[in-house]
């Protein structure tokens, strides 16, 4: 039988996040948002509370959907890390990403590490840099290097835009061990900041999450330890990208999470401006019978509810050891494209108020924006959908 509604655990999880995220993200939400790059040392504490309460991060809650079969069914990391991210995002999106310890990276390594790696790296602060200056979306195209020496990796190259590379400890990085085998040969390496090599070139100035530090770092023969691999390094070209795209199917739910979060908000807070001019949409009348205001109300709330089912749908697959690829995407594209969506129109609904900085209307439209195109844009979900959806390869469907 079918039950969409949140076991009561995660209700608990709900309910405490959101009063956290009310508490602690709103009051300061303005300040970080105009001080780009100063370090919001408020959150120090959530950090810690959130690692202790095993309440799941921003990229699921540290587990992998690879152990999960036949033990049942199962409520697990993932469903947490959506449920959380949701009212986290709400909150403020910028200031969820800058959470001591709950990176991106921190979902690859949850992901696909081994035990003994996440004794090691399990409670780190990981960030993830997979994009290059000529490579995005083409993910295949990655030119950093790792080359085996001895018993250590050598790395080098060069990544742009990771998301808490100025201040987290290590770095999930993707990197090709023979650029002659394609995408088969890209592994993922932890690799600690603070080896020499590793140099911080600039922190981005952005249009949102403008708390959240994006950084340029360059790899100058970094040399870490043989078992900071994640996953294999056998090169199996019949897999393609095999273990790191793993990563995708955690994270993608979660970023998908991030903008229903922020959608959450910019239609929260529109419905209160609403019904301080005593504007209150009675949820009982079809869109037939109310106005144009209200109805599209109505429609807003609808998609942002099918992006949440979709998410949380993907997740559950990743907890209970589904193959979920094609519903991450999903789940990212809806998800990304009505959070986007919203935010913009509750900025226009709300006149020049929603222009202003006088509410944080303005601030989700900013925010939201990315979390359509980090993790993979709009379209490549689109078209990772499509190849599932006919059976096509990659190579087929470009
Ligand atoms: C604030 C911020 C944080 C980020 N954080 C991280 C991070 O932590 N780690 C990390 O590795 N990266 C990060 N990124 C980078 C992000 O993941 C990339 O920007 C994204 O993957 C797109 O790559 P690109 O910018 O090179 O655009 P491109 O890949 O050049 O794409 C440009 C446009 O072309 C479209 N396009 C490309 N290929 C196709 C196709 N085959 N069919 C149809 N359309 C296509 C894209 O959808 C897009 O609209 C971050 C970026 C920002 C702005």
């Amino acid at each position: 039988m079918i039950n969409l509604e949140l076991p009561k655990k995660l209700v608990n999880i709900q309910k405490m996040t959101h009063q956290m995220a009310s508490s602690m993200f709103r009051p300061i939400s303005r300040k970080y948002d105009t001080a780009e790059h100063a370090v919001p040392t408020e959150l120090d504490a959530f950090g810690k509370m959130m690692g202790q309460g095993g309440m799941g991060g921003l990229g699921g809650g540290g587990s992998s959907s690879k152990d999960k079969k036949d033990e049942g069914v199962k409520n697990g990391g993932n469903m947490m890390g959506i449920v959380a991210a949701i009212e986290m995002m709400w909150g403020d999106a910028g200031l969820s990403m800058a959470i001591p310890g709950q990176g991106l990276g921190n979902a690859a390594i949850s992901a696909v590490a081994t035990p003994e790696q996440m004794e090691i790296f399990g409670k780190k602060w990981a960030a993830m840099a997979i994009t290059e200056p000529g490579t995005g979306s083409d993910s295949a195209n990655i030119q950093t290097t790792a080359r085996l020496d001895g018993d250590e990796w050598v790395i080098n190259g060069e990544k742009i835009f990771i998301s808490d590379g100025g201040r987290c400890e290590v770095i999930v990085v993707w990197a090709t061990l023979d650029k002659a085998k394609g995408k088969a040969a890209i592994k993922s390496f932890v690799v600690p900041k603070d080896v020499p090599g590793v140099n911080l070139v600039r922190l981005e100035k952005k249009m949102g999450l403008r708390v959240s530090d994006t950084a340029a770092i360059t790899f100058d023969n970094v040399r870490i330890p043989k078992d900071h691999i994640l996953g294999s390094a056998e090169i199996d070209t019949k897999k393609g990208f095999g273990g790191v795209m793993q990563t995708f199917d955690n994270t993608r739910p979660a970023v998908g999470a991030m903008a229903v979060g922020v959608g959450r908000a910019a239609l929260d807070m529109t419905r209160e401006l609403y019904a301080k001019e005593e504007v209150v949409p009675a949820y009982d009348r079809t869109t037939f019978n109310a106005s144009a205001l209200e109805a599209e109300l109505y429609r807003m709330e609808a998609d942002l509810e099918a992006a949440r089912l979709l998410c949380l749908k993907a997740a559950w697959m990743a907890d209970n050891g589904q193959p979920n690829s094609k519903e991450a995407s999903m789940a990212k594209a809806k998800a990304g494209r009505v959070g986007n969506y919203i935010t913009l129109r509750c900025v226009e609904l709300c006149h020049a108020i929603g222009y202003s900085h006088d509410v944080l209307l303005e601030k989700f439209a900013r925010d939201s924006k990315i979390l359509d195109i980090f993790e993979g844009t709009q379209q490549i979900q689109q078209l990772i959908v499509a190849r599932h959806m006919l059976g096509l390869s990659s190579k087929e469907l470009k």
